[in-house]
């Protein structure tokens, strides 16, 4: 397909963020009356889902201890819902367990889904959690753990399939997506607009907004549009902490092991919720070798070809290749030792799982902000990118708040997110979790 020489809209990065703001504005646009899906080009250097959204575990979740992101997490949980069958996703709930030090965290988590309606338990004391979870999975074995939240919405989606589901929503709309396209720079007018999209094959001038959703490679566009490598944040406690980087990167480590999924089920032989749990419990392979005795954890669910899932992720010391992604993964020798370990630990049913360790495309690289939580906002009079800080695979519900956006609404759900936040100090409370992304 040719390059069009101009386009209303025009949306960068066809991954989960780029597909599902296309797809929604379209609607808006159309239910305005102000245009329609042939008003918007995606512009895609790869093929749809090349970046992390292709590659993501693909977990979806609510178990997150800022209002603002929990909030926005249940408006996501919706658009999955709104059509699981192509967005290939499997509501078979989630589960996070974890030791005394974040026993107050889930309690607070769960108050609050109980406020905005989104279905959980909590079970709190060790001995309770054990009972839930012996009800659940006969062989559930693992120790320290004292706190449970099971959401009863939440999953799983498959990564690609979804992205695949979402693209044939946006084309069947009308919006062109055009693979093989690399943006290379913008051109600015004199009011800081972007006033046409440079691309290695040639310039696209903008009608009305261009949206930047380009995953991992936040950094770049961030140069691109000519903001600011580093940044003074304000703390809620007023301190100004000066000149740290906009971007950091971290390497999600992630790994499967071959067995029949259905190893992987709950006590009546049904589909199981994603797991994942933290402990200080000592961690000891099948052997008796110790892992550690500090805090660990890690998160699994039961995938198509046997049981996928992952680690802590490891920060990155400064710059990364990120091309080609995400094949730069850089995972930790121990890791196999270590999540396969852990998975015996939590369940009898993966004592001995080891050997069945595959070296499958998991894992990559995600580009974090300076407090690890999105910026989805206005970067330029008419550029709003949407950069999730590695949250956002599960945020399929944010393309539908941008679109809003990007027709003249406000969104309450995106308003936390915004740059300015950094300035002022309305930063997100942190958790007890030693995830960057909890
Ligand atoms: C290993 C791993 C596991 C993860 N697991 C989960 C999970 O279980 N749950 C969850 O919610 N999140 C998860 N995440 C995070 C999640 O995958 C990302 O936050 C999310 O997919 C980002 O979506 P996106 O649309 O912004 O970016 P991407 O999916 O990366 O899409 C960006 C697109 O932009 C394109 N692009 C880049 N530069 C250019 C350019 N110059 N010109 C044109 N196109 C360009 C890329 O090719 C890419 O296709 C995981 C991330 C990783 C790395």
């Amino acid at each position: 397909m040719l390059l069009p020489t101009a386009s209303p809209y025009v949306v960068v990065g066809a991954g989960i963020h780029g597909l599902s703001t296309a797809y929604h504005l379209a609607g808006e646009l159309k239910a305005r009356g102000l245009g329609s899906g042939a008003d918007i080009v995606v512009l895609e250097k790869a093929r749809p889902g090349a970046g992390a959204s292709g590659i993501a575990c693909g977990v979806v979740r609510n178990n997150y201890f800022q209002p603002a992101m929990s909030e926005l997490m249940q408006a996501c949980v919706q658009v999955w819902e709104s059509d699981a069958a192509v967005y290939h996703y499997n509501p078979v709930g989630y589960m996070a367990l974890g030791p005394t030090v974040q026993e107050q965290d889930l309690i607070e988590i769960h108050e609050r889904h109980e406020r905005i309606g989104y279905r959980s338990t909590l079970v709190i004391g060790e001995g309770d959690v054990d009972a839930y979870m012996k009800n659940l999975f006969p062989d559930w074995r693992a120790q320290g753990v004292t706190a449970c939240l099971h959401e009863h919405q939440g999953g799983f989606a498959f990564n690609q399939e979804s992205v695949d589901g979402l693209l044939g929503k946006a084309e069947g709309v009308g919006v062109q997506v055009l693979t093989g396209v690399t943006v290379t720079g913008f051109d600015f007018a004199s009011d800081d607009s972007v006033r046409s999209v440079a691309t290695d094959q040639g310039r696209i001038e903008v009608g009305e907004q261009v949206v930047v959703a380009p995953g991992p490679w936040a950094k770049e566009f961030w140069q691109a549009l000519g903001l600011p490598e580093r940044i003074d944040v304000r703390t809620p406690g007023g301190e100004l902490v000066r000149d740290r980087p906009m971007w950091t990167y971290w390497n999600l480590q992630e790994g499967e092991i071959a067995v029949d999924p259905t190893l992987f089920a709950t006590r009546d032989g049904g589909p199981p919720p994603v797991i994942h749990l933290d402990t200080d419990a000592p961690l000891v392979t099948d052997d008796g070798s110790l892992i550690t005795d500090e805090l660990w954890g890690i998160y699994f669910k039961r995938d198509r070809h046997g049981v996928q899932g992952g680690a802590s992720p490891l920060v990155v010391d400064g710059e990364v290749e990120l091309d080609p992604y995400p094949s730069t993964t850089n995972v930790d020798p121990g890791f196999a030792d270590m999540w396969c370990a852990a998975l015996s630990h939590a369940l009898g049913r993966f004592e001995g799982c080891r050997p069945t360790y595959r070296n499958a495309r998991s894992g990559g690289v995600g580009a974090f902000t300076a407090d690890n939580f999105p910026v989805f906002d206005h970067v330029r009079p008419n550029v709003y990118a949407v950069l999730d800080s590695n949250h956002g695979y599960k945020m399929i519900g944010v393309g539908r708040e941008v679109a809003k956006v990007l027709v003249g609404e406000h969104s309450s759900l995106l308003y936390p997110f915004r740059f300015e936040r950094f300035a002022s100090g309305d930063l997100h409370p942190v958790s007890h979790s030693p995830y960057p992304w909890s």
